[in-house]
């Protein structure tokens, strides 16, 4: 009889541990992209909210609450911010997110409002969990609010290239196309935002990844503007560009 009820509970365990799991793959897209040191596992949450999966280690990229409830994702062992606006630092999702372990990323003005991790500014070098990465600059030239300040100002927003195994995968922040990014080199996946008036028009990301010769083009960030634009300008190229739920 006691042998029966122990059976039982386990059985029960598995069960929810299982469907909790399902929920999350159901819900949100992924992509599994090939490195000479294992698969890179993309999931698609929204907007600019990302995870990586690589070598059993979960890089979350600007995760927030109002893309999804982080309480049900696996615990981050690195997490990467680009700058402070709220659709990319939220406080509560880095909490929910947040182990012992966790090595938190950012920019100084989301260190002002976390009160912790480590302040990276444009141009700097890191290994996060042992993947390199590079922080890039991330801002406007042409996108200005009503007072003439631009919606992102140079040196307050980064923009990352992180190195898994052989893939260099640059995230780019909310930028438009800036003198820096000349200086990247051999970007294999690129993600792109394509909100206005925030960021870049679709045929300035169109302009960046054929000037960086991407492989695989996300747009991201899209709010209103339409990825399908940065699709059709790119048919017939050597660009994969591959649209996901990420408005
Ligand atoms: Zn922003
Ligand atoms: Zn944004």
């Amino acid at each position: 009889m006691k042998n029966t009820l122990k059976f039982k509970v386990l059985v029960i365990t598995i069960l929810i541990g299982s469907t909790m799991a399902l929920e999350a793959q159901k819900t949100f897209e992924t992509d599994t992209i090939k490195s000479s040191s294992g698969n890179l596992e993309i999931t698609f949450v929204g907007h600019a909210s990302l995870v990586f999966k690589f070598q059993d280690k979960y890089f979350y990229i600007d995760p927030v609450m109002q893309m999804a409830d982080y309480s049900a994702f696996p615990k981050a062992d690195a997490i990467l911010v680009t700058h402070d606006h709220g659709d990319h630092l939220d406080p509560v999702a880095i909490e929910k997110l947040t182990k012992p372990e966790t090595q938190i990323f950012l920019s100084q003005l989301c260190f002002d409002n976390l009160k912790k991790g480590q302040i990276c500014t444009n141009g700097s070098f890191f290994f996060a969990c042992g993947v390199p990465v590079e922080t890039t600059a991330a801002y406007n030239i042409y996108g200005l609010r009503g007072n003439g300040m631009p919606f992102h100002a140079k040196n307050e927003g980064n923009g990352y290239v992180l190195t898994f195994g052989s893939l260099k995968v640059y995230v780019a922040g909310d930028t438009e196309l800036i003198p820096e990014m000349k200086k990247l080199k051999d970007i294999d996946i690129a993600f792109l935002p394509i909100g206005l008036p925030y960021t870049m028009q679709p045929s300035m990301a169109v302009e960046i990844a054929k000037m960086l010769k991407v492989k695989i083009l996300y747009p991201y960030h899209f709010n209103n503007s339409n990825p399908n634009e940065v699709f059709k300008s790119l048919t017939g190229s050597p660009i994969d560009v591959r649209i996901r739920s990420m408005k």
